[in-house]
């Protein structure tokens, strides 16, 4: 069933009673430079469920995740994706993000001399309606709960976003930034990658705290350990650019025993 027509101006909701609310991945094509690296990605991650991709590396994970939400480096060249019915590739990167989508980078970006709080509050203003000011106490009191919850030191509001962070401590930040967001729907980049056990669980707890019917989620990981902490409704495995299965919770389980080769050898 398709319920929206292609090539509708951007950022249009069309209504329809049956449409289910999706991020839907249709066929995407998309190159860097001359070098086609997505080849035809199809997947559906329908609200309220977690979904996770696996793949080698180098198979296009980032690349995805980074084509969602609008990296300038990358061109489009097939398919499309929608969001809630929403032409998502026609929209500017900043109205992807206004209507609810989230990316936890795989290598956060440092913004040296902006503080954590004032770039939280701006990115929350900008979502607000013309005129209308964010309340100061309540944005300190939410960001305070939520840093609670990612056990992060207070002192985290005033330096500068992710400048001199530690791996572990950037990938908090990631999360801590989607919790005061609370996006539609959140792709997270390797969340697990340069975390320790610890560090890992609190992330874990964090993005499962946000769990929910109006939130999915797209967990990228190349390991299944985040797995065991971030138990996914969908497994998905991404080779060469295209999905190439898709099961449940055994499936990564499955890859943990027996690797990539197994797989790639019967696609
Ligand atoms: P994954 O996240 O699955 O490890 P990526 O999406 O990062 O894979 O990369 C997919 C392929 O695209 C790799 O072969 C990588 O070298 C290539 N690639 C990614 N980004 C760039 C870039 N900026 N310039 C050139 N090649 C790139
Ligand atoms: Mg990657």
């Amino acid at each position: 069933m398709r319920p929206v027509r292609p090539g509708r101006p951007p950022g249009q909701f069309i209504q329809n009673s049956a449409m289910i609310m999706k991020l839907e991945i249709k066929d995407l094509h998309a190159c860097i430079g001359e070098r086609e690296i997505l080849k035809g990605l199809s997947l559906e991650i329908p609200k309220g469920q977690v979904h996770a991709i696996m793949g080698p590396n180098g198979s296009g994970k980032s690349t995805l995740s980074k084509v969602l939400a609008g990296h300038e480096d990358y061109t489009v060249t097939g398919g499309e994706v929608l969001m809630d019915g929403q032409n998502l590739l026609e929209m500017e990167v900043d109205a992807r993000s206004r209507a609810g989508l989230f990316l936890a980078f795989q290598y956060p970006i440092e913004i040296p001399g902006v503080s954590n709080a004032n770039f939280l509050r701006a990115a929350l203003q900008a979502r607000l309606p013309k005129g209308e000011q964010i309340d100061a106490v309540k944005f300190y009191q939410r960001l305070y709960q939520k840093m609670d919850m990612l056990k992060m030191d207070r002192s985290f509001t005033a330096r500068s976003v992710n400048e001199g962070f530690s791996g572990g401590e950037k990938k908090r930040n990631e999360i801590l930034q989607m919790a005061m967001l609370e996006p539609q729907y959140a792709i997270l980049d390797e969340t697990d990658s340069g975390l320790d056990i610890d560090a890992l669980k609190v992330v874990a707890d964090g993005v499962n705290a946000m769990r929910g019917p109006d939130l999915g989620i797209l967990v990228i990981t190349h390991y299944q350990r985040l797995l065991d902490y971030i138990k996914p409704d969908v497994v998905h495995v991404l080779a060469d650019g295209r999905i190439i299965r898709t099961g449940g919770p055994e499936l990564a389980l499955e890859l943990e025993e027996k690797g990539y080769d197994w797989l790639l050898k019967a696609a």
